[in-house]
């Protein structure tokens, strides 16, 4: 164990020192649940999102953006006002506060000075604040969104006209969210501020149980964690088949998160999906699994929830705003329901950052290497010369300008030996280096090394950006 939290350091540590990510509000001592995403982190988290919108758009998804602050009725009429709240406990010696979570609950102390907890109530997580003067009236009282979803839910019937008036059909959101979390100390995992990625998806509830795509996803075999009975590995097929998951809609959206997580990366044995228990179901759902992905450093941690909604949300905005969210079938009026699978960026990067990193042992060095798929690396090639010479330099260069035109992530370094220019590469995950040497000047051929086998192989400057888009893909 000693050894999995010195690996999450060490990960945290390369993080902010690399450019990655580090504590927001550094220069005043900093501020806990805000986390600045640097030049490296910033690029890595961009190509995720793009890689998501890619995958959910050839799913044939909507997307959309609503604005991040909500009039309070609308988190009225959704229960957020009345049900997202967290219990909290305070410690009697030290004054902090913490939510009560399983360490706490089976604690019983308070994890910073060992006092005594007592019962603080319960919190409610949204960020109020006031839209135009502040004046005392409930028409102005705002909330920042505690997820994106309800700026889908609420645009419904314009988007069901979109779609011709047809379900089923899927919208998806990408953008911050925000959270006033009672006690955010485990870096990128519970923030305050933090970017989700969700996808609803509306259907006919008749139609729950025969998803078109069902067929081809069936035989997906996944580890899973229900409510009750025993954790196993099992085909979507069995489950959906034997009730564990409620509906093909909901078992054909699991596998879709299994397939997107194990893309970018995850490794497959550090993921499983479990339910939630009824007491720990939010107000809105029917059913919920969550993809938990198994770090080092903090055990089993939820990525991504998958929620099956019923008609909540569309019922209760209906009831709340007068207007009609329902559908007009010749069998009468329906309200669609509501699949939902709901991502969270930030855990997804420090999953993948915590997974992809490893420390090996070449010759009588260490080496840090950080395994992202070419993908998500933030640098996709680095361009070196072998020596410090001004004849490798210059041409270097030159490989380094054309290959930026091809590529656009391309670093180029000529400073310190060799090695140290291949560790400094492998540590940030750039998948290949070009090294310029004496070879070069005489038959134009470069070497181009794997970061992650080491190995090297001549080619031509010619061929070198196809080959490299070849690999990279
Ligand atoms: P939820 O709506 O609570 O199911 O959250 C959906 C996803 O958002 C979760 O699977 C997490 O990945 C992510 N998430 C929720 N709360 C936080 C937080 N405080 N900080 C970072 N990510 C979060």
């Amino acid at each position: 164990m000693v050894q999995q939290a010195v690996r999450g350091d060490r990960v945290e540590e390369l993080a902010r020192r690399r450019g990655f990510l580090w504590q927001a509000y550094e220069i005043y001592g900093g501020s806990s649940g805000f986390y600045d995403y640097g030049p490296l982190g910033a690029r890595l988290k961009r190509q995720l999102e793009a890689e998501w919108r890619l995958f959910y758009s050839l799913e044939g998804f909507y997307e959309i953006e609503s604005p991040n602050i909500a009039p309070g009725e609308v988190f009225k009429a959704s229960g957020h006002l009345d049900c997202f709240t967290d219990s909290s406990v305070v410690c009697k010696n030290c004054n902090r506060f913490f939510r009560i979570d399983d360490e706490i609950a089976t604690g019983g102390k308070c994890p910073e000075c060992g006092g005594e907890l007592e019962a603080a109530g319960e919190f409610n997580l949204m960020f109020q604040t006031r839209i135009g003067v502040p004046k005392m009236d409930a028409k102005n009282e705002a909330y920042l969104r505690p997820e994106t979803a309800q700026g889908i839910f609420i645009n419904f019937q314009r988007l069901l006209r979109f779609n011709r008036d047809k379900l089923p059909f899927g919208v998806i959101q990408v953008g911050k969210a925000y959270r006033n979390e009672i006690s955010p100390r485990q870096s990128l995992i519970r923030l305050r501020e933090f970017t989700m990625a969700e996808a609803e998806v509306f259907v006919d509830p008749r139609d729950k149980n025969s998803h078109p795509g069902f067929d081809a996803v069936k035989a997906t075999e996944i580890m899973l964690n229900p409510a009750e009975g025993e954790e196993g590995e099992m085909s979507l097929e069995d489950a959906v088949r034997s009730g564990i998951i409620a509906n093909e809609y909901l078992g054909y959206h699991i596998a879709k998160v299994k397939e997107f997580l194990e893309k970018m990366g995850i490794p497959i044995e550090r993921l499983r999906f479990r339910q939630h228990r009824k007491d720990e179901m939010a107000h809105y759902a029917r059913d919920c699994w969550d993809a938990e992905f198994l770090s080092a450093r903090y055990g089993w941690m939820e990525i991504v929830g998958i929620a099956d909604r019923g008609d909540y949300d569309l019922s209760a905005h209906a009831a709340s705003s007068k207007v009609d969210m329902s559908l007009h079938s010749p069998e009468g009026k329906i309200i669609p329901h509501v699949i939902e699978p709901s991502y969270g960026i930030d855990r997804i990067i420090y999953a993948l950052l915590e997974s992809g990193f490893a420390e090996e042992r070449v010759g009588k060095e260490n080496r840090r290497v950080l395994r992202l798929i070419p993908g998500l690396a933030p640098i996709k090639a680095a361009v070196f010369p072998l020596l410090n010479r001004e004849e490798l330099k210059m041409r270097a260069k030159e490989v380094f300008q054309s290959l930026k035109r091809e590529l656009v992530y391309v670093d180029y370094d000529d400073s310190g030996s060799i090695g140290r220019r291949y560790r400094r590469q492998d540590e940030i995950g750039t998948p290949y280096c070009i090294t310029i040497d004496y070879q070069t000047l005489e038959d134009d051929t470069v070497t181009i090394r794997d970061r992650d086998t080491m190995q090297q192989r001549r080619v031509k400057i010619d061929e070198l950006s196809g080959e490299l888009k070849k690999s990279l893909r």
